[in-house]
């Protein structure tokens, strides 16, 4: 059985690997564009504030590794299009430049997903930049080599993440965030405001309510931020306002959520049975609802693949779906969530209500505020 799989960071390296693993003959041919594999998007903040000496420390798998175990590997290799009806997919060499077209039993899309570029004018700007890969993490690491202020434009976790290790290494930072709270997808506003504090302690200043509009460059170089507040300067923004899946090789092919990820059953595998997916391309089930849901997660990722590697040789092992359980430290402080936060599960229209427990832990050997 030949199998493709498509994108190689998290849920490609965890599939091909463990497909190879388990069956040695099996045919497994991986497509991805960059040059680099397994890249850990969670170690940028580290790397940022020297927590991490080297970028390249980020990678636990390789080209050469997956070959090893039996893989025919195109790095550097662009998938043009599926044709899922055929079962081929049409490569771009990207050294080359020469055009191929490839054939599969099973497609295992492990695509991922993007940063989110918002429409606005001036986002082109070489000063603003966006940040999940490689190439766009050693970009902002020379940004800050060279530049003292920097914008924040997004109060996810890592936008967060960014704004304390920038601040570490002495930047002048400023997070911008179009909601009246910071970390909206994982705590509620209470914590986000403990959050928000906790950040200003550190001299990071947090405009809640600051909808960015525009990015204009000035004639010194310097970047005016336009808010429906008004502008403010920088040297260099960061752009982390979420991510969108990457699954327009398979739109109008298989089922897709209307947000653009791919719907799945619980095997992880899509509308077509010969096409399975893990990873940020997806769609998962979100435990707390029951319900189907978008949570671009490492954690997800690696589950699901795993699941994937098993599944396309028969459909043994269901995904237990997820709490979308993730931590984030902050200034020395844990910040841990699972589940719904109380104003989703209201939303949601659940009849819930907040419980918030202060004090200690552990023998008292530390401090817990649960909400
Ligand atoms: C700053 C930051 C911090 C994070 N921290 C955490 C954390 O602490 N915990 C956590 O669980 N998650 C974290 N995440 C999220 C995590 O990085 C993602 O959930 C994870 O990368 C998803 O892995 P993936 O393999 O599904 O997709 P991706 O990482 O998006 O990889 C997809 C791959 O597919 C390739 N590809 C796409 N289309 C094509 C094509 N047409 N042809 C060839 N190749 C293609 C891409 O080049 C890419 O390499 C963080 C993300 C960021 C940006």
């Amino acid at each position: 059985m030949k199998i493709i799989v498509i994108g190689c960071t998290h849920a490609g390296t965890i599939a091909a690997t463990e497909i190879l693993k388990n069956h040695p003959d099996a045919d497994v041919t991986i497509y991805e564009r960059h040059n680099n594999f397994s890249f850990l998007s969670c170690g940028i903040a580290l790397y940022l504030d020297g927590q991490v000496k080297r970028l390249e420390d980020m990678f636990y798998s390789s080209p050469d590794e997956l070959r090893e175990l039996g893989a025919t590997v195109h790095d550097n290799h662009d998938v043009l299009k599926v044709n899922a009806k055929e079962h081929t997919v049409q490569v771009a060499d990207m050294k080359s430049g020469e055009v191929f077209t490839d054939t599969y039993d099973k497609l295992i899309m492990t695509t991922g997903s993007s940063v989110v570029v918002p429409p606005l004018f001036g986002i082109d700007n070489s000063r603003v930049l966006l940040c999940k890969n490689y190439q766009q993490a050693q970009a902002i690491y020379n940004a800050a080599q060279k530049y003292h202020h920097i914008a924040i434009i997004g109060a996810g976790y890592s936008g967060t993440e960014f704004a304390e290790s920038l601040s570490k290494t002495g930047h002048d930072v400023q997070m911008f965030q179009s909601r009246g709270q910071i970390l909206n997808n994982y705590v509620g506003k209470r914590m986000s405001s403990w959050a928000v504090d906790l950040l200003r302690d550190h001299d990071i200043t947090v405009h809640l309510e600051h909808r960015v509009t525009a990015f204009t460059g000035n004639d010194d170089g310097t970047l005016t931020i336009e808010t429906n507040q008004g502008d403010f300067q920088t040297d260099v923004a960061i752009v982390s306002t979420g991510f969108v899946p990457n699954t327009s090789l398979l739109r109008g092919q298989v089922d897709i959520e209307k947000h653009g990820s791919l719907l799945t059953n619980k095997y992880m595998q899509t509308s077509d049975p010969d096409i399975y997916a893990a990873g940020d391309c997806a769609m998962v089930r979100f435990n707390p609802t029951g319900e189907a849901a978008y949570t671009p997660l490492a954690t997800n990722a690696i589950r699901q693949a795993m699941l994937v590697a098993h599944n396309v040789f028969g459909n043994t092992y269901p995904y237990m779906g997820t709490q979308a359980t993730s931590a984030l430290k902050l200034f020395g402080t844990a910040l841990a969530t699972t589940g719904l936060t109380l104003e989703h599960a209201q939303a949601y229209g659940l009849n819930a209500q907040e419980v918030v427990y202060d004090g200690t832990w552990h023998r008292n050997t530390c401090h817990i505020r649960i909400h």
